[in-house]
């Protein structure tokens, strides 16, 4: 994790080393990242980011000790601190984590992820099912794998309606996802408070006329075991999920400068904050009193 000093993207770092699933380079990067293994660890560095504390500075000189905001790091904490008003403009980040729970396959875990579980449809490598080259020319390992993971079948989890609990209250200001499961709409999170890092499976384009399909479309046609096609120009109908390859949805570059500076509780829910594009959300807020909970 870098500090504040860092420089906020300038590019789009994003653009070739992210999708759907953020990817082998960051799953890798998961395996061996582990210096701040420790939750309390983990914890104590983001804060230290933001000159907060975790209220275990003793070591520290009095003048270098960071601002405590939270009266103890815990979840209580927090919701003591968001109860107080202390914060109006909560900005969550979600990943897989807050949908594995819903029985959604993690697509990291070794044994159990869905990269581990992909020999069945002969790849060149695992990562290939979500490579917009390798989809143009082979489309149909993806829709195998859509027809199992495909949103409708699941149901959102209690961190899912703890987002919409916030929104309830006027106090989200946006909820970036990694996710692709369309958990957060199905918890009535409103679409103008979504920012799905990735895309989703909600609505789907064909590649090549751009023509735009419901998801029922698609829906109906991958659970008939066909490639969807368009009827225009027979080209395939891909849904907006961001492949490697493809660029990251314009609403997330448009939010993403708007948010941070407003932002005054970051919380971080079931992403370790390694993968690419997501990552990028705590670089930008650098505000001295925003909150990180990563759990
Ligand atoms: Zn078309």
């Amino acid at each position: 994790m870098s500090s504040n000093e860092d420089k906020p993207p300038s590019e789009k770092p994003d653009e070739n080393s992210s999708g759907a699933t953020g990817g082998q380079e960051q799953d890798k990067q998961e395996e061996d990242g582990d210096d701040n293994a420790t939750p309390v660890g983990f914890l104590q560095q983001l804060l230290s980011q933001f000159k907060l504390s975790t209220g275990q500075d003793e070591d520290l000189p009095e003048k270098e000790k960071p601002e405590q905001l939270l009266e103890e790091v815990t979840f209580e904490g927090v919701a003591n601190y968001i109860k107080k008003g202390r914060c109006k403009n909560i900005v969550v980040m979600t990943g897989a984590g807050i949908s594995t729970a819903a029985g959604i396959p993690d697509f990291r875990s070794p044994g159990t992820g869905l990269y581990d579980n992909l020999q069945k449809y002969d790849l060149p490598y695992p990562q290939a099912v979500f490579e917009i080259n390798f989809f143009r020319s082979n489309p149909e390992p993806f829709f195998t794998l859509a027809k199992e993971l495909y949103p409708g079948t699941f149901k959102p989890t209690i961190s899912h309606y703890f987002i919409k609990f916030l929104n309830d209250r006027e106090l989200l200001l946006r909820n970036y996802t990694q996710n692709i499961d369309t958990l957060e709409r199905e918890a009535g999170i409103p679409e103008e408070k979504l920012v799905e890092a990735h895309g989703s499976f909600h609505m789907a384009h064909c590649l090549d006329c751009r023509k735009e399909y419901t998801h029922e479309w698609v829906k109906d046609e991958i659970f008939a075991d066909k490639v969807p096609s368009c009827p225009d120009c027979k080209g395939v109908v891909k849904p907006d999920i961001v492949f490697f390859g493809e660029s990251l949805p314009d609403v997330f570059h448009k939010c993403l400068p708007q948010d941070m500076p407003k932002c005054d509780l970051l919380l971080v829910m079931g992403t370790s904050l390694k993968v690419a594009a997501i990552c990028f959300l705590n670089r930008q807020s650098s505000r001295d009193n925003s909150t990180i909970v990563n759990k």
